[in-house]
């Protein structure tokens, strides 16, 4: 069942957006060469903790840290570790969430550590682009779910990428994830209707590669099936009469 917001809880949900939105914006600051991803959780958790509210992955089905932290091949949820050091080269996506006044906010991106190769670059910037077009194709008061989706995955294949289809994007609020699924590919004009107050977490994930993914002897890291790079870029956005907010943007 799709929660819709009111004024005043999507209100609470940009306090939960601002922190979340912070707390990536420290992380980001933190990515060198030498920086293990356990400093950056730290960090992360900190901030997060210092504003009051809750990481809101910390426990969530178990997960051992208040952020993910993926290297390369990692599409998402690795686990932050003090034995992964950070080295010149690679592209490291960060997820945060931060709980506060009954609500989450939830948003990733990928940066590169020092000097990066140009395709990594280019497929940093073809997934931050996708998920613009993503929010771009959004009419709030006639469109459907699909119209996202398609917008992303069109986009991603014009740049020879492909987006990954066994993990998705979501509804947000007072669950970290709520209905709807908001898949990064999809065919325009189908799947729920889009409306005033609702709030997603929109979450292009896209591999240099082939789609395919599997899950580390972890339960927890997901990595491409066939070694390629993969980036990830999410922020929480609110549906309403006004356009579409990005809860979770602070720079
Ligand atoms: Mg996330
Ligand atoms: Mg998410």
């Amino acid at each position: 069942m799709i929660i819709v917001k009111t004024a005043d809880q999507i209100r609470r949900m940009k306090l939960a957006g601002r922190i979340t939105g912070e707390a990536l914006y420290l992380a980001r600051e933190m990515v060198k060469e030498g920086v293990t991803t356990k400093q950056i959780d730290d960090k992360i958790r900190q901030h997060i903790e210092k504003c009051g509210a809750k990481p809101s992955f910390l426990g969530y089905g178990g997960f051992p840290a208040s952020a993910c932290i993926s290297i390369n091949n990692e599409v998402i949820h690795g686990i932050p570790s003090p034995n992964r050091v950070l080295k010149e080269g690679d592209i490291v996506k960060i997820d945060v969430g931060a709980f506060i006044g009954g609500f989450h906010g939830d948003s990733a991106n990928t940066f590169g550590v020092g000097k990066i190769a140009p395709e990594a670059q280019r497929l940093i910037d073809v997934t931050k682009h996708s998920f613009e077009l993503g929010v771009a194709a959004i009419n709030v008061e006639a469109g459907r779910i699909g119209d996202i989706g398609n917008a992303i995955d069109t986009y991603v294949r014009e740049n020879g990428f492909s987006t990954v289809k066994k993990y998705v994007g979501h509804g947000v609020g007072a669950d970290l994830h709520e209905d709807p699924n908001v898949p990064n590919f999809g065919t325009a004009g189908r799947g729920a209707r889009l409306c005033r107050g609702m709030t997603i977490a929109i979450e292009p994930m896209v591999n240099m590669g082939g789609p395919e993914v599997i899950e580390r002897p972890d339960h927890w890291t997901v990595v491409t099936k066939d070694g390629s790079l993969s980036a990830h870029y999410e922020h929480s956005v609110a549906l309403t009469a006004d356009g579409v907010i990005l809860l979770t943007k602070v720079d």
